[in-house]
């Protein structure tokens, strides 16, 4: 595996996806479903770069969508299984989610019937599933917990409707964040103790997301066991994983430059990047992203705040400190910022929005997109 050539690099900001990085989560999870029997999918909200969807359909079965747009980039870029989800669908895009969806995932009793005559009509072999909400939650973070309190992310059991089981193909749960199996197995207790009695005569259940299988932590062979064992329980039923973190984890930096340095108490490097608008998990989660090369505030001589190039306060990526002082033009590369970055990305203030590019295996860098001026204007009027 080579390292990535910075000097190829023609401007910054950038966000470089590693190919063999990428391939390497890829082949985990491949592992996963020949050991365990699953089908993976990936979950397109959080890794969206489709430039690499041949690769990763290689490996995996298909994307799963939160909406008309992600169901047609999935059939347009990877077209293999498309499943669709939204916390509602609305009348003037289901029919065309109906016709490019192989699986579609209602949210509450209450859109089933509002829509199944309707998506049906459209394409007869669609499945049909509903989404529950287990009603258990080990999620470190309320923003990122679909089982909290007043969730209104799938139907609980007191809202279940015994009565669409006829028509049901699948139940879908997605109840965990950056999570090991071992929060698994407590989803998948509460899951079925409350459902396990309905899930006889389905085609398959959906473990949804969260699932950080190819964190080096994570524990690969007992999900391999949990899965084998719920097969076992239910008569050989298909099981579906549809992680998005996991697939692009730990797969490249965002690479930005020092535009200045300014002094206010302490010195303060400004980046041709932005938290709020390039790294935006940051802010929300939040978290501290790390930077090659250097170390918490005062661990080595020279310490910096990182800021970002807009007018936003609180626009900060943290304190960082290096061996040798920072120079105007120097870069700065933080670490694993290709889940959950560009999918969510803004042209707040502004400011120019990272070029995608890949590494590839073969040791070039391809830039696969550079935005301009043309993406601030167009989402203006
Ligand atoms: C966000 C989400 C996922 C993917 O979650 P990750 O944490 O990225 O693995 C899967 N399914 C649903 C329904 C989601 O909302």
């Amino acid at each position: 595996m080579t390292p990535i050539d910075f000097s190829q690099l023609p401007h910054t900001p950038c966000y470089i996806c590693e190919e063999s990085l990428l391939e390497k989560n890829l082949q985990l999870l491949q592992r996963v479903q020949k050991e365990s029997g699953a089908k993976v999918i990936l979950a397109l909200k959080g890794f969206a770069m489709w430039s690499t969807f041949d690769l990763v359909g290689k490996y995996l079965q298909g994307c799963t969508a939160s909406g008309l747009h992600e169901a047609k980039l999935a059939r347009e870029k990877m077209n293999k299984e498309v499943h669709t989800y939204s916390p509602a669908f609305k009348d003037d895009e289901i029919e065309e989610i109906a016709r490019i969806s192989d699986d579609i995932v209602f949210n509450s009793p209450s859109q089933f019937h509002r829509f199944y005559d309707r998506v049906k009509a459209i394409n007869p072999a669609i499945s049909v599933s509903l989404r529950v909400n287990p009603e258990y939650s080990s999620s470190p973070v309320d923003l990122y917990n679909p089982c909290g309190i007043y969730s209104r992310l799938g139907t609980i059991i007191a809202n279940f409707d015994a009565s669409l089981l006829s028509k049901l193909d699948g139940l879908n749960f997605h109840a965990l964040c950056e999570q090991n199996v071992d929060a698994l197995e407590g989803v998948l207790e509460a899951f079925e103790a409350k459902f396990g009695s309905y899930i006889d005569g389905l085609k398959y259940v959906n473990f949804g997301g969260g699932h950080h299988i190819t964190r080096s932590d994570y524990d690969v062979d007992r999900l391999i066991e949990v899965i084998k064992a719920f097969k076992a329980r239910y008569n050989n039923i298909t099981v579906y994983l549809e992680p998005g973190e996991a697939v692009g984890w730990q797969t490249g930096p965002l690479v930005a430059s020092v535009l200045d340095i300014v002094h206010n108490g302490m010195d303060i490097a400004i980046l041709d990047t932005s938290a709020e608008a390039h790294m935006p998990d940051t802010l929300a989660m939040p978290y501290r992203a790390e930077v090659r090369g250097a170390a918490q505030a005062g661990e080595k001589p020279y310490t910096y705040r990182f800021g970002g190039n807009t007018c936003l306060a609180g626009d900060i990526m943290g304190d960082y400190s290096f061996d040798e002082p920072l120079k105007i033009g120097d870069k700065v590369i933080f670490e694993d910022q290709i889940h959950y970055t560009f999918v969510k990305n803004t042209t707040f203030n502004g400011i120019k929005l990272p070029s995608l590019a890949i590494w590839t295996k073969e040791g070039t860098l391809n830039i696969v997109h550079e935005f301009g001026y043309e993406e601030y204007k167009n989402r203006l009027s």
